[in-house]
């Protein structure tokens, strides 16, 4: 009982050092739209292996997978709840859309990770419409317009920062991939590391000095490939893809994106890889939809392409799943 309330306190402490952190923070800004604020959800941590947490009211779920899982995949950007308590986020620089039918690709690449390997991955998504709750900005460039869109944040990243976590407790080094989708005119996955394009455009010499930028550091540091290895060379995460018949960028078989529309990671990318430190590494997946995600029956062959692809990846750059 003693340690639940030093957790609480803990908990407290840090969601006011949050909410403090930047301009009094988010919320300073934030008329009231006349809800009472949600209480504040404690997540209770450790989690327990093979376990589903939810947030308040469901909107945010942890399926938490086996206890040996070095993998985290999330979904934050598929939502389609539109809690009245979260008005619409309308400034001028808030992106909206949905990427469609992401969450369900996301559950197929977690069946086939557990069909192929027998081991469960944990798995983060959010079912409240990005129009209303941003989960992959920083809390100050999310633009909410309620308390209760941040207390939804906050769950969301209470649940992300716990799968990291038990990764880094339990197995000491893992793989977060974000899963998102895009409306680019190329049909291709645009694999982000939080490198910025400039540099993935560059020569393989320049890039090879940027392994701190990105959120594979923790490779970049350790690994026997060259930083542009990881990115573009034979087991780089795009070129895995491409193997599977997947397009991909960068890859080998298409190593820059050049002046083409690209996404290069964002803040969950940024946050919970190894650029600042740490032993799990983050990738962003940008899937297209066209034949890729759209159907049902789209979704999973390509979840069991981008499975075989994740496993090729544990092998070459873990030392995990070589008997698989
Ligand atoms: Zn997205």
């Amino acid at each position: 009982m003693k340690k639940r309330i030093n957790l609480l306190l803990c908990f407290s402490t840090l969601l006011i050092a949050v909410s403090c952190g930047k301009k009094e923070g988010a919320s300073a800004g934030i008329p009231d739209v006349g809800n009472p604020q949600p209480p504040v959800v404690v997540v209770p941590s450790p989690y327990k292996p093979n376990t589903t947490y939810y947030g308040a009211n469901k909107y945010v779920t942890f399926k938490v997978g086996d206890a040996n899982s070095p993998i985290i995949l999330a979904s934050p950007h598929d939502g389609t709840i539109n809690p009245s308590s979260m008005p619409i986020r309308d400034h001028k620089d808030a992106v909206t859309v949905r990427d469609t039918y992401l969450t369900d690709l996301t559950e197929e690449i977690s069946a086939a990770l557990f069909t192929k390997t027998g081991v469960r991955p944990h798995v983060v998504f959010n079912d409240v419409a990005r129009a209303r709750m941003e989960p992959n900005r920083s809390l100050e460039e999310a633009y909410h317009k309620s308390e209760a869109a941040n207390a939804l944040w906050r769950e969301y990243h209470a649940f992300l920062k716990g799968a990291r976590d038990m990764v880094q407790a339990n197995v000491g080094k893992g793989l977060f991939l974000d899963m998102h989708g895009h409306g680019h005119t190329k049909k291709r996955v645009e694999v982000g590391y939080t490198v910025s394009i400039t540099n993935l455009n560059a020569s393989d010499a320049v890039l090879n000095d940027k392994a701190s930028t990105s959120s594979i550091f923790h490779l970049g540091k350790t690994s026997s490939y060259t930083f542009s290895q990881l990115i573009r060379g034979d087991y780089a995460f795009g070129t895995l893809l491409e193997n599977e018949g997947v397009s991909a960028v960068p890859s080998k078989q298409d190593p820059r994106p050049n002046s083409d529309d690209y996404f290069n990671g964002g803040y969950c990318t940024a946050t919970y890889g190894s650029r600042g430190g740490g032993e799990v590494s983050a990738i962003q997946l940008e899937t297209h939809g066209t034949d890729f995600r759209m159907t049902a029956a789209d979704r999973k062959v390509s979840g069991g392409k981008i499975a075989d692809a994740i496993i090729k990846y544990m092998k070459a750059h873990y030392g995990l799943f070589l008997d698989k």
